[in-house]
């Protein structure tokens, strides 16, 4: 069964629907005027924050670490106003970690070049911002008490590495009894406010962020105003060498830049506007096609919080156009987006087959021992050196340009499960070319996307099948019906040749293999 065919469909089978107990905060006890304090969450349960005096203390800092932009950033609103209320200045922090989960030179030059814009917004309005490095659980709390901070706000990851930073730094602060307040920056609707549990999918998640987008779908995020005690503490902050930065990294340099996207949050608005002047109009009915270029390529700016998502959501609405348009960009970005946060943030096994639904696991075990023909290993799929050219011109685009269209992304999946030895190496291979080459990997929505491919995350069963069991199918026939295949692997050569070679050697592979049981 490929997808979009009108499925056959297997028994519904409960979910695992992992619940958690409600773990909704209690909103935070206090927020500058028109900040929803839904948004944030007291993290040192025993140390909260009080406008009204800062403790004879020096500053507030902002440890900035998802959400890279000076504009439209909710922590930063959050801990602007705090300052003022408290009459002290405010000061931002960025720990850049020498490696971060086998990202490259690709990614981290993407970052720093961003990193780069916002310390020139923050100087603009005389915030200082600084960068430190090493283990954030110990260089954010030395920076708070070098800087004689009162209380240390922080923006919100679901990913297990940055929620074992933030952690960390929590405990430090709670030992040192000062305040820290964490904000969902990057949701419309905080995640622990959309949902107080695992969602099971979009049907479920979206009548509850539809319950209370209204409240939070505003222009809450004012322009930054001038720090206090300016002078002094621009003086005080030298601006970032980053040349140095990017030199001390201890990454693969080999996979390299792109130029076809410009980083930083200037390039990103001006992607969201061509987008919407020319290819909004045709989001809803074509986005799934390969050759027409409508989506809006602005992942790898909401991956590293360069834009906010809801910045573009409002701006796309008040343009009161291609209704349909619309609504679909805003499944995507909005509902579709926010779940992989819900997943993520509820499911610690959000990358593993320990975190798919009982039926999927028990469907895939059902099928281990299934033949696998053709078998590639690791190397192979990472040189795009399969019998499939459209698979080949997908991964191709992948290692060329840093991102490979979304609809040829859940092809290309699904090929790994059908391809490789097991559905844990297949899982772990897309997971790990994902977020080698995409410059938008290493996110909720990648680990997400290859959980729902090759796990049936937030999908349902279908007909029951060889080596995929009851999860979702898709195959070349179902790509030729949607588009023109040869004019898409046409892009990328050698993804041709390549599967010409590939189909060659699978052939004389099996004459071999025949000639040998003749012999027998
Ligand atoms: C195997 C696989 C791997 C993926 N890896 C990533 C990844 O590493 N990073 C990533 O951001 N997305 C990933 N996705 C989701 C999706 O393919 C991309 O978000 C999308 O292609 C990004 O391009 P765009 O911004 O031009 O998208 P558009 O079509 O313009 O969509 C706008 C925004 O909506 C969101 N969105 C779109 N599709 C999805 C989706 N299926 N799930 C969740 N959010 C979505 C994204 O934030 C995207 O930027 C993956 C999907 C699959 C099936």
């Amino acid at each position: 069964m490929e997808i979009g065919d009108s499925p056959k469909k297997t028994k519904k089978i409960k979910s695992i629907t992992a619940s958690a107990p409600d773990s909704r905060p209690p909103p935070l006890t206090w927020a500058p005027e028109g900040f929803n304090a839904n948004r944030g969450r007291l993290l040192t349960k025993d140390h909260d924050v009080s406008p009204s005096e800062n403790s004879g203390k020096s500053c507030v800092v902002l440890w900035m670490s998802r959400d890279q932009r000076a504009v439209d950033n909710h922590a930063i609103v959050y801990a602007q106003g705090l300052a003022q209320a408290q009459g002290v200045p405010l000061k931002v922090v960025f720990n850049l970690v020498p490696k971060f989960l086998d990202a490259t030179i690709r990614q981290f030059g993407f970052m720093l070049k961003g990193l780069e814009e916002v310390e020139s917004n923050l100087r603009a309005a005389k915030i200082p911002f600084y960068l430190t490095s090493g283990d954030p659980c110990k260089s954010i709390p030395k920076f708070v008490q070098d800087h004689d901070a009162g209380t240390l706000v922080c923006d919100f990851s679901p990913l297990r590495v940055p929620t074992s930073w933030t952690n960390g730094v929590m405990q430090e602060c709670t030992r040192l009894q000062l305040p820290m307040i964490q904000v969902d920056a990057h949701n419309i609707v905080p995640v622990w406010h959309a949902s107080p549990k695992l969602e099971y999918g979009a049907r479920t998640i979206r009548s509850k962020i539809n319950a209370v987008i209204s409240t939070y779908l505003r222009d809450d995020m004012p322009p930054l105003s001038s720090n206090i005690d300016a002078d002094k503490v621009m003086s005080a902050c030298k601006p970032v060498d980053w040349k140095a930065a990017l030199k001390s990294l201890e990454i693969n340099r080999e996979i390299k830049e792109v130029d076809w996207i410009t980083p930083g949050t200037a390039a990103a608005r001006k992607m969201l506007e061509s987008f919407c002047e020319t290819k909004l109009i045709h989001f809803a009915d074509k986005r799934n096609d390969p050759n027409t270029l409508v989506a809006s390529e602005m992942s790898p700016y909401y991956h590293f919080g360069q834009f906010s998502v809801q910045r573009a959501i409002l701006h796309i609405k008040s343009l009161r156009r291609y209704s349909e348009g619309t609504a679909s960009y805003c499944e995507e970005a909005v509902i579709r987006r926010e779940l992989s946060d819900n997943f993520c943030f509820y499911n610690p096994n959000y990358d593993n087959l320990d975190g798919i639904y009982p039926w999927a696991k028990e469907s895939l075990d059902l099928h281990k021992a299934d033949v696998r023909n053709p078998l590639y290993t690791r190397d192979q799929l990472e040189a795009a050196e399969t019998i499939d050219d459209l698979w080949n011109a997908a991964q191709l685009q992948m290692v060329q340009i840093g991102k490979m269209h979304g609809f040829l992304r859940m092809y290309w999946a699904k090929k790994i499960l059908e391809w490789t030895a097991s559905p844990e190496e297949a899982l772990a291979t897309s997971i790990y070319l994902n977020d080698k080459y995409s410059l938008d990997g290493r996110d909720p929505n990648g680990y997400v996307g290859c959980m729902w491919s090759i796990g049936g995350v937030h999908d349902q069963g279908w007909m029951e099948r060889s080596i995929f069991g009851k999860i979702r199918y898709m195959n070349y026939a179902g790509c030729k019906r949607k588009f023109d295949v040869a004019k898409f692997v046409q892009k990328y050569p050698p993804a041709s040749s390549n599967a010409s070679r590939a189909s060659a050697s699978k052939s004389s592979n099996g004459k071999n293999i025949l000639n040998f049981l003749k012999k027998q």
